[in-house]
């Protein structure tokens, strides 16, 4: 499991309870003294690391527990799908909905390889 899926995930959970909360990211910003890029990049894609102390920041500000916004590992591998490389052991995971699109494709066609960034051979596979 890659080490960011923890940050994305604690991302979409503060996303998810700011919007429950009908607070826009500049509120957010504002209560927790942010910067509203730095609340953006934290709720987004992009991989933005944080310390504890901002999340039990941005937990209160949300007045949620710190304990609804960290995902088990359960909760993340449900999630995504991981590639794995059988070649040089190398792996990437990706969003479940792309993982189950290749997945379909791979029994459709019973042999579904992507090329492996890290080796450069075609011996990527879903491992679900
Ligand atoms: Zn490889």
């Amino acid at each position: 499991m890659n080490d960011y899926l923890v940050y994305q995930e604690i991302g979409k959970r503060i996303k998810k309870e700011r919007k429950k909360k009908g607070i826009t990211q500049e509120q957010l910003a504002n209560l927790t003294s942010y910067s509203l890029s730095f609340i953006a990049n934290i709720e987004s894609n992009t991989y933005q690391s944080f310390s504890m102390q901002t999340l039990y920041n941005i937990a209160n500000a949300l007045d949620v527990s710190v304990h609804d916004l960290i995902p088990d590992k359960k909760e993340i591998e449900l999630e995504y799908y991981e590639l794995y490389c059988d070649n040089c052991d190398y792996f990437v995971s990706i969003p479940k909905e792309l993982g189950k699109l290749s997945k379909y494709i791979e029994d459709m066609t019973n042999t579904l390889h992507f090329t492996c960034p890290n080796c450069d051979k075609k011996r990527m596979q879903i491992k679900k």
